[in-house]
């Protein structure tokens, strides 16, 4: 804490990293935030993790950008070694507003005159707002011409949203995190919430100690293991059989719940075919698991009166991430956990804002709130609202694109393919969080016109022709929408630096630039107009939200507080009821082999936020975790011949990185696991890229690799 006085300000806002979406108040004095509080917000009650409290000096970090940059004449594009963020002016040079600008829209404009609309693409992000989100898809779909914008939700739950979709309809949570103080039982798996939404961990030790009963399923050991009843720690890869093995239990133990099944549910006949000959016995020996562990696991939560199941990125970053989505749906199905108080099915999402970005149309295959875009109803409804709705891919006049877009790691291949070949890059930063990035970077260097817009010169900056500073959270005012589904307000505290803008205004000013007649004030008006195009909407109008703080959507009603447990009734498909989709075990996409026989994870710490662009320029938070480290079982250490804080090297068919051990009694033996957030260990350059076929997401949780002891720095 600072000293207080009577200069200080209080603003109230929401932190800016994960998904949980912490209520907080800046306290600021001199435009600088001397610290933060945490407030009684609904998925807070006043707690904050090391990250809300402690990660806000990187907006004013030395390296931020205050001026917009142009590439010199005559530098190649890329990462170049010697390179210095905070000292850019070797590689770009400075320029006003309306001369970045021109050159930023004018590389795009002209590459779509002369190649198309399909020759342009645009990744929105995560960390921004929901107006800043239907703002970017909005410049794509109406100014490029296509559909090929995307986010981060793509390296995140894109397969947990596919199977949602598929199965109950919503790609929403049906409950928030707090009802596991309701629930029985709860299953976490493939999630380390402790790490990764360590406020939402709270609630689950509390639930724990007022009696849920908590079943962690996952290769890995965590934290929350000191507060579960029973903890399965299944062989990588295995978890399809793992969960059918559970619902073969179920199934043939007659614990499934007929009632709800008849009412709600359609394809439960299929679904007990495909199960049929995965006993726990048949599946023990792949699983690592034994079969009376998978029976109990499978009794508990099925005879649970009420229960929940949380899930993470160790379930969705597969090549067969939509089929682990489907079969956890599945077991709530099969078990009517959804729908009443203490149940429901809930993949915690990992950015401050994936689920409003992804709700407001940053996806390359639907409209704002999930519409597709090859339905013409859909397309003429958006039409009506945006007006001139720019040029379409086939020339045809003012219509949107009806052809889905590329995604994350597909427009990558299509630069390398030559079919895209300018983009415009908001806050997102794939240099350093795509798969291969080997490949990756290739296709930012060869880009004809790359246009980044961020706070920093980051790894993906560093190929742009044009760079335009954007603003930090705390520099702006706009809405976000968190894990549980409730609609949050953030505020201004801070002035922005030099001549960095809001990001709204950026976008808005490249939207004029290609010929689209926008004129917002705030983002209060960007928000009314998408209250317009989004029925989720309903009931939360920004006048409320700055009284309230936050509103739980779906809301019914003016002044209702939101529906915080979803689908009581029934399911909102054309049937009104969930359908269950069964899955077949398919082993990982590149299976550990003499060769590489080692299973690499990768993800994020607690201290460091996605890439590190942020955190690792927050002080406190960097110097907690400075450096990047490789988490391995003590077995694998002495395998290996390596002490704790000794070397080693991590190679897989794309790549080799050096760098320290550590020793995590959590990790398996044959395993190791590396946070992506380190430059200088960039774990994404081994990382495989294959895709899940639905949700079109990164096998980023396992990769075969070769481990070795690395000699000293
Ligand atoms: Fe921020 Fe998430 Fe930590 Fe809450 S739990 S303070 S939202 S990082």
């Amino acid at each position: 804490r600072g000293n207080s006085d009577s200069a200080e300000r209080k603003v109230d806002s929401v932190c800016p990293y994960c998904g949980v979406g912490c209520q907080l108040t800046y306290h600021v004095k001199d435009d600088a935030i001397l610290y933060v509080e945490g407030r009684d917000g609904p998925a807070n009650q006043g707690r904050l993790c090391v990250k809300g409290r402690f990660g806000f000096d990187y907006g004013r970090h030395p390296s931020r950008l205050t001026r917009p940059l142009v590439r010199r004449e005559g530098v190649p594009k890329g990462m170049d070694e010697g390179f210095d963020p905070a000292r850019p002016l070797t590689h770009f040079r400075e320029a006003d507003w309306d001369e970045a600008l021109t050159l930023a829209a004018g590389g795009l404009t002209r590459l779509k005159a002369d190649h198309g609309p399909r020759a342009l693409a645009g990744f929105g992000s995560a960390k921004c707002s929901n107006e800043e989100a239907w703002l970017f898809q909005k410049l794509v779909r109406t100014g490029f011409g296509s559909n090929n914008v995307d986010h981060c939700t793509r390296l995140c739950h894109a397969s947990s949203v596919a199977a949602l979709m598929e199965c109950i309809g919503s790609g929403a949570v049906t409950a928030s995190f707090m009802q596991a103080l309701n629930a029985d039982v709860v299953i976490l798996t493939g999630c380390n919430p402790a790490v990764n939404h360590p406020v939402a961990a709270t609630f689950f030790k509390q639930a724990a100690k007022g009696g849920t009963r908590f079943i962690i399923i996952d290769p890995r050991g965590q934290a929350m293991g000191a507060y579960a009843h029973r903890v399965l720690r299944f062989t990588p890869g295995a978890d399809v059989s793992l969960f059918n093995a559970m619902l073969n239990v179920i199934i043939d133990e007659q614990l499934f719940d007929e009632a709800y099944i008849r009412e709600h549910t359609e394809g439960f006949e299929r679904l007990k075919a495909s199960v049929r000959d995965q006993t726990p016995e048949s599946v023990a020996m792949a699983c690592g698991v034994p079969a009376d562990e998978i029976r109990a696991a499978a009794r508990e939560y099925a005879n649970a009166e009420r229960a929940m199941i949380f899930w993470g990125m160790g379930i969705s970053q597969h090549t067969h991430g939509t089929d682990n989505a489907r079969c956890l749906i599945s077991l709530a199905l099969a078990c009517g956990h959804t729908g009443r108080p203490g149940t429901g099915l809930h993949p915690l999402r990992g950015q401050n804002n994936v689920q409003g970005a992804s709700d407001a149309g940053l996806i390359p295959m639907v409209l704002p709130d999930y519409q597709p875009v090859s339905d013409a109803q859909v397309r003429a409804s958006f039409e009506e609202l945006w007006g001139n709705a720019g040029t379409s891919s086939d020339g045809s006049g003012d219509a949107l694109d009806p052809e889905p877009g590329l995604t994350v790691v597909e427009i990558m291949d299509a630069i390398h393919a030559g079919t895209i070949r300018g983009m415009y890059i908001l806050g997102e930063n794939p240099a350093m969080s795509d798969p291969d990035l080997t490949h990756a970077r290739g296709a930012l260097a060869s880009l004809e016109h790359l246009v980044v817009q961020d706070l920093f010169v980051t790894e993906t900056a560093q190929f742009a022709d044009v760079i335009l500073p954007a603003s930090s959270w705390p520099e702006k005012d706009g809405t976000v929408t968190n894990t549980n589904r409730q609609v949050q307000l953030g505020r201004q505290a801070l002035p922005l630096p030099g001549d960095a803008r809001p990001d709204w205004w950026i976008i808005q000013e490249m939207a004029r630039r290609f010929g689209l007649d926008w004129d917002y004030g705030h983002p209060r008006e960007v928000y009314a107009e998408m209250q317009k195009g989004m029925a989720s909407l309903n009931h939360i109008d920004w006048e409320r939200l700055e009284r309230e703080g936050a509103v739980t959507y779906p809301c019914l009603a003016e002044g209702a507080p939101g529906e915080d447990v979803v689908f009581s009734e029934a399911f909102p498909t054309a049937s009104g009821k969930a359908r269950f989709s069964p899955a077949l075990p398919l082993p990982p996409d590149e299976p550990i082999d003499r060769d590489y026989p080692t299973v690499l994870s990768t993800g994020r710490q607690l201290e460091h936020w996605h890439t590190g662009s942020m955190t690792r320029r927050a002080q406190v938070l960097d110097d907690l975790e400075p450096e990047a480290v490789a988490s391995l079982s003590a077995g694998e250490l002495t395998r290996l011949g390596v002490h704790p804080g000794e070397r080693v090297t991590i190679t897989t068919r794309r790549g080799a990185i050096t760098l320290v051990a550590r020793l995590d009694d959590g990790m398996p033996d044959g395993m190791v696991f590396v946070p992506f957030c380190y430059v200088e260990a960039a774990v994404n350059l081994l990382t495989n890229p294959a895709l899940d076929p639905y949700g079109k997401i990164p096998e980023f949780k396992y990769a075969a690799c070769r481990l070795s002891r690395a000699e000293p720095a």
